[in-house]
């Protein structure tokens, strides 16, 4: 092959600070990935799909919710990933966007912060010695949604 490109990248393997689950949105991505640097979560396996948390607190289909879980099967198999951020955010089109809560703001985040919860109790059914935090953004922050810490007796 040609190579096309020039980058160096660090080839040590490493611990991931976290996996997190979010839409593939570029409007949220800045805000996104600026918000994770402020948790020092410098080194994240990112899980970007379509509606991010919804692929499990409300999947399409059975194959969708099951992949995603799967992914973070990995990242916790292959990068001993302790700790899981689930995201969603304002005017998602998976959700039929803001227009789908007839463009009110306040009964959109209550019913992502459900959906968030939704997804938050599957994971920790599958994965119970993980720490899960969920959050929802908007165009202008994140959200602090919830959290259910790691099950060490399990
Ligand atoms: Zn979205």
């Amino acid at each position: 092959m040609e190579k096309i490109f020039h980058f160096d990248s660090p080839p040590e393997p490493y611990v991931a600070d976290a996996a997190v689950l979010c839409c593939f949105d570029q409007r949220i991505r800045l805000a996104t990935n600026k918000f994770l640097q402020r948790q020092r979560i410098l080194r994240p396996d990112m899980i970007i799909v379509a509606g991010g948390a919804k692929t499990l607190a409300s999947p399409r289909n059975d194959f969708e919710r099951d992949f995603i879980l799967e992914q973070v099967r990995m990242s916790i198999l292959l990068h001993q990933t302790k700790r899981v951020f689930l995201m969603s955010h304002s005017d998602c089109a998976t959700y039929g966007g803001l227009a789908a809560f007839d463009g009110d703001q306040n009964i959109e985040s209550a019913h992502h912060k459900e959906e968030l919860q939704r997804a938050a109790e599957l994971l920790r059914t599958n994965f119970p010695e993980i720490g899960i935090e969920y959050f929802f953004v908007t165009f202008d922050g994140v959200f602090a949604a919830g959290t259910l810490s790691a099950d060490h007796a399990a």
